[in-house]
């Protein structure tokens, strides 16, 4: 098995939970780099890979050598060498946390609690493409996943709250720099509890509006946040909230762009969102309003919410729990997704609202890969 970036935010995770899992029993792993090629192989705690060497990311004939290729790289990666290796005849498997697949109808978004048919039957029809879910998307059907599949949904909103590791590394990294550098520009003010806080207030603002590190994000991130994530593809629309419906549909075999051997389960679910990163580290949340095709009592919704799958928790919807379990800091490192803030609203008895966080580098990331692994060696 071929791993390219496995260093990056979603690439360590991967490898650290098929260490955790002992996955590597079943693979021989060779390495890839796009930047350190010839460089030492990481060192796993019981794991030999088939080179010590790193080999390079782009040389389509050593890439071409293996049955399955797993990366984490990135889109642009992606979109470089994989027409190249189809191009060399390779007929092995790839398996991706990159956006630029998903949507081909050539390739199969894995979500295996949820949409385990459509991987099987895909594979069965010689599906050679399964690429990971957007993380938003992945972590809010982990959640809500039983709402959906029994067809309870008529359409649905996300309002999206998303760490900055969603980003990479290299993100996460100018988020706590930015803290960092607010921190030290009023440090002497808040060692002095007679400091006006306006004063402080000010000397913050200032710091974020001209003193801060910007390179990744654009903008401060740190004590703001921003109302759009990924691309502007036009009309009002950033590509994050168009992932939202296509993605959520295309995972549920809904609408058309089904990949060989999966059935339509039906019409497409209006599904719409909108994406906001805040200065979260890790894990996404979402608000979620839910319009569902019957009336069902909460206790019913909450047992459907529980049953959607193993990972599934609902929180009951009180302050306290709320507090202690639905936010990115109990979230995080967890594969269970938290659901709460479930109640009917004012709207009618169909509608709903719903509050999830999952940790978007686990379920929105590295573990649906590392099952589709298993699976296609018919492990899992
Ligand atoms: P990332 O952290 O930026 O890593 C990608 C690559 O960047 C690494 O493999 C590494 O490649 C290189 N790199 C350069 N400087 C680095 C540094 N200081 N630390 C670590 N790596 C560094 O990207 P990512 O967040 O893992 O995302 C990879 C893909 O997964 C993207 O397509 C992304 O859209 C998708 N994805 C991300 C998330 C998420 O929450 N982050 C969730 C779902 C899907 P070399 O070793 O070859 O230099």
């Amino acid at each position: 098995m071929g791993l390219v970036g496995w260093r990056g935010m979603v690439g360590s995770v991967l490898v650290k939970r098929m260490v955790d899992e002992g996955d590597f029993a079943h693979f021989n792993p060779v390495f890839f780099s796009t930047s350190n090629a010839g460089g030492a192989a990481p060192s796993l705690d019981g794991v030999e890979a088939e080179t010590g060497t790193l080999q390079d990311a782009f040389d389509v004939d050593a890439l071409a050598k293996l049955p399955i290729i797993v990366t984490a790289q990135g889109g642009g990666y992606t979109s470089e060498i994989y027409p190249k290796l189809r191009a060399a005849g390779w007929q092995g498997i790839w398996i991706d946390a990159a956006s630029s697949l998903r949507m081909e109808d050539s390739s199969i978004i894995v979500l295996d609690p949820i949409n385990r048919d459509s991987i099987d039957a895909g594979l069965k029809a010689g599906v050679k493409e399964f690429v990971g879910g957007n993380c938003t998307v992945s972590c809010m059907l982990m959640g809500l996943g039983g709402l959906f599949t029994r067809d309870l949904v008529e359409w649905g909103t996300a309002m999206t709250y998303q760490a900055a590791s969603g980003g990479g590394a290299k993100h996460m990294r100018e988020l706590l720099t930015q803290f960092g550098d607010i921190h030290s520009a009023v440090d002497s003010q808040l060692a002095d509890p007679s400091a006006a806080i306006l004063d402080i207030d000010r000397d913050v603002l200032s710091t974020q509006r001209t003193g801060l590190d910007t390179s990744e994000f654009g903008v401060p991130l740190a004590g703001s946040l921003i109302p759009w994530i990924d691309a502007d593809l036009g009309g009002g629309l950033a590509k994050e909230e168009w992932k939202a419906g296509v993605e959520t549909n295309k995972v549920l075999g809904r609408g058309d762009s089904l990949a060989p051997g999966v059935t339509s389960r039906g019409e497409r679910i209006p599904f719409d969102s909108l994406c906001v990163r805040i200065g979260a580290l890790r894990s996404h949340s979402q608000a979620l309003t839910l319009k569902l095709r019957e009336d069902i009592p909460v206790s019913e919704i909450e047992q459907i919410i529980a049953d959607g799958s193993p990972w599934a928790r609902v929180v009951p919807n009180e302050k306290q729990p709320t507090m202690d379990q639905l936010t990115p800091v109990a979230a995080t490192g967890g594969l269970e997704i938290p659901v709460g803030r479930i109640r009917k609203l004012e709207m009618g008895p169909e509608y709903i609202s719903a509050f999830t966080v999952g940790d978007q580098l686990l379920w929105g990331a590295a573990e649906p890969l590392r099952r589709m692994l298993l699976i296609a060696i018919g492990r899992l």
